[in-house]
């Protein structure tokens, strides 16, 4: 049975043709597969979360994508950043950025990765176990520690639930020997799930923040911040509700979690800020089928799980595919090009595209430009690793 998606591209939603002409001009001859970024978009992206809550800091987490491009840009506009490793630590420090701008977001360290952290100037820490508090203050001693709380990532297409945090209980008594410990217990933080549709999933989380800060409170320990983490959308194939409504809902419940004491908040996007300024290139490689008397069209692209479309799995992100032709269309199974059987991208609800694609065909697909570089393997079948270019530098160079 054919489960033919709901979904047709129309590139008004993502841009007009003659943008899309403009970025064709300086991609076609680069060789696929690559991913373009447009900085114009994150900087604008930047620029209108900032103007949806400008209470907030913006942490941008790094690991969405770490092109030093996207880094100077952010740094540039007063960004703060959110790292996970000692690696991710440097490649910020050396565009110049103060280490007072970092935030240690990784629950998971080794002792001597916080060392390093703390001798590069880094002096906020997240956390969300004893075993981890204990690390921190041995290893970066008075540095301000937010613990992580469990959020269940409902309505999220990618999910970060159970791995990190811990419950709001277990949060007090963390906070509490941190405390204890001569660091400085400053905040709660969660993660309400990666591409999260529903903005009340931010008011459940912050009432369970409640529970810390008052369970912190009883304690004599007074916490000063929210971080609300990241998990804004970005449009990939639906609609998503406009980021000033995000903006506003959150500060809403923040009132009414917190009445006439609110707390400072931050939060660190990632998809957000870099998804929707990427495009992603790649050639039609083979159509085939595998009845002779018919069945699905299978079509492979010489790009897939294993290079950069891993949050293809199990079809959670569903990426907007273009193809310039036109005319009928039909339902396509979309796969990768290695020798891995896992390399399937869409197959469950296949893509309906036109049936006049050719192999040697461009397939352009939208919207990717977070988590997709760094997920591409390392000549895995021998594919180097998904280019990235930046359409700025291109026009520059021509
Ligand atoms: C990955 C991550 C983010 C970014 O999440 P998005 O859903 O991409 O906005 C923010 N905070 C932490 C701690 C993360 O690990």
């Amino acid at each position: 049975m054919v489960i033919a998606s709901d979904y047709e591209f129309e590139m008004e939603n993502y841009m007009s043709f003659e943008e899309f002409d403009k970025f064709k001009k300086f991609s076609i001859d680069k060789q696929t597969p690559f991913v373009m970024i447009d900085l114009d978009i994150v900087a604008k992206k930047y620029d209108d979360l900032s103007k949806a809550m400008p209470q907030s800091d913006i942490y941008y987490a790094v690991k969405a994508n770490p092109e030093i491009e996207v880094l100077k840009l952010l740094a540039d506009k007063g960004s703060f950043f959110d790292v996970a490793t000692i690696y991710e630590i440097d490649r910020v420090l050396e565009l110049g950025v103060d280490p007072s701008r970092l935030s240690f977001g990784n629950t998971i360290k080794k002792a001597r990765d916080i060392a390093y952290a703390y001798s590069k100037g880094v002096r906020l820490f997240s956390t969300d176990c004893e075993s981890d508090v204990r690390k921190i203050a041995e290893n970066a001693p008075e540095s301000r520690v937010f613990c992580r709380i469990i959020a269940e990532g409902i309505g999220a297409s990618w999910p970060l639930s159970r791995k990190f945090g811990c419950y709001p209980d277990m949060a007090i008594e963390v906070l509490t020997l941190a405390h204890q410990l001569g660091l400085k217990a400053c905040g709660v933080s969660f993660h309400v799930g990666s591409q999260q549709y529903y903005i009340s999933q931010w008011r459940e989380a912050l009432w369970d923040v409640k529970i810390v800060f008052d369970g912190t409170a009883e304690r004599g320990i007074k916490l000063d911040f929210v971080n609300l983490g990241g998990g804004f959308p970005v449009r990939y194939n639906h609609p998503i509700p406009e980021t000033i409504a995000y903006g506003a809902e959150i500060m809403e419940y923040m009132v009414e979690v917190f009445g006439d004491d609110i707390p400072k908040t931050i939060i660190e996007p990632g998809r957000y800020m870099t998804g929707d300024s990427g495009i992603l290139v790649t050639e039609v490689v083979q159509i085939s089928k595998k009845e002779a008397g018919g069945g699905r069209s299978w079509m492979y692209v010489d790009t897939g799980k294993f290079g950069g479309l891993i949050e293809t799995l199990d079809e959670c992100i569903r990426y907007p595919i273009y193809s310039e032709r036109t005319g009928k269309m039909i339902p396509y199974i979309i796969a990768g090009p290695t020798c891995d059987s896992a390399d399937i991208m869409y197959e469950k609800a296949p893509y309906m595209l036109p049936e006049a694609i050719h192999e040697g065909d461009r397939l352009y697909f939208f919207t990717t430009g977070a988590y997709t570089t760094t997920y591409s393997s390392v000549y895995f079948n021998g594919f180097p690793p998904l280019e990235t270019y930046i359409l700025q530098k291109c026009k520059e160079s021509q």
